[in-house]
């Protein structure tokens, strides 16, 4: 029986056969810890129903983990050289398929018409942000994305008002999707270490998302209202919108209107604050 390519023992001996180094500049920093990868599965609910879009296989240490649950696993690894590699550590599993393509420049087309479509992965942290962004933006149907990122990442995804963690990335995701830690790693899970300890994280699209009328606008005055975390919210909006009496008059009636002081700091409101203020500044517009 060969053991698990997660575990530390296959993972070195794969590395050794091929001469492989970890590449930096891909982010590649390989799961050594088959508990861990065991929990992601459970984690992410991964069933016999499920198609999962894996993001980066590395060696195929998650794939094959995933592969022993889901009817299919569809992995984008961009590393050509893993390629060859893969072949031969998945041979034996006939529902993985492996692409050698940049997630970030792939189209979903292809899912249109699958069922239960999940979204698993040990990602590269240097693209942690735009692979959720994408992810989220595209017209993929998935019922949730369960990834590994830094800790401290997971904490900004997860955070709510008064706690330091909080700002725009956190609205941002939790404007769409509910935000579950599942678990931190250590650091020591990875070959080889990262400098950053890990958290697991689960999104699932809200149930009764409607999108905001002023979307466009919300994420604007999102991003003005975290520019300068030491300053009002008024002068934050002062900034983004230009200093004028007509504008702080405009500002500082509908901060009222929406119920808080005039000063307020834009790392005190919650997506429905801010979603209440752009209502009441468009009113105040027309
Ligand atoms: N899944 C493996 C594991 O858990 O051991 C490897 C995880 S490693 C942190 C990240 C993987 O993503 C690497 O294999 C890396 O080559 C790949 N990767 C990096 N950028 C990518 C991109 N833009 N598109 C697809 N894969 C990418």
């Amino acid at each position: 029986d060969i053991p698990a390519i997660g575990s530390p023992t296959r993972t070195q001996a794969i590395l050794n056969q091929y001469n492989l180094h970890a590449s930096k500049r891909f982010g590649q920093n390989f799961l050594t810890d088959l508990s861990v990868l065991q929990d992601i599965v459970q984690g992410a609910e991964i069933g016999p129903e499920d198609t999962v879009i894996e993001i980066g296989p590395g060696i195929g240490s998650l794939t094959e983990q995933l592969a022993k649950v889901a009817a299919r696993v569809v992995a984008y690894e961009i590393d050509k050289k893993l390629i060859p590699i893969l072949a031969e550590t998945l041979a034996s599993y006939d529902n993985i398929q492996v692409i050698n393509q940049d997630i970030l420049k792939t189209d979903f087309g292809i899912y249109a018409g699958t069922k239960s479509l999940k979204i698993v992965a040990n990602l590269p942290y240097y693209i942690t942000t735009p692979i959720l962004f994408y992810l989220l933006n595209s017209d993929l149907n998935f019922r949730s994305i369960t990834v590994m990122m830094q800790k401290e990442v997971a904490a900004r995804l997860q955070a709510g008002v008064g706690s330091k963690e909080y700002g725009e990335l956190s609205l941002a995701i939790q404007y769409k999707m509910r935000v579950h830690i599942i678990q931190q790693v250590p650091r020591t899970a990875f070959l080889p270490s990262p400098n950053v300890d890990s958290a697991v994280v689960s999104l699932t699209p809200k149930a009764d998302f409607q999108p905001f009328e002023y979307e466009k606008n919300l994420f604007s005055i999102i991003k003005a209202g975290f520019a300068h975390r030491r300053k009002s919210l008024v002068n934050n909006l002062l900034y983004r919108f230009g200093r004028s009496d007509e504008n702080r008059a405009k500002i500082e009636r509908s901060i009222i209107a929406t119920g808080l002081d005039l000063n307020v700091r834009g790392e005190r409101l919650t997506l429905g604050n801010y979603e209440q203020l752009v209502e009441n500044l468009h009113q105040n517009d027309t």
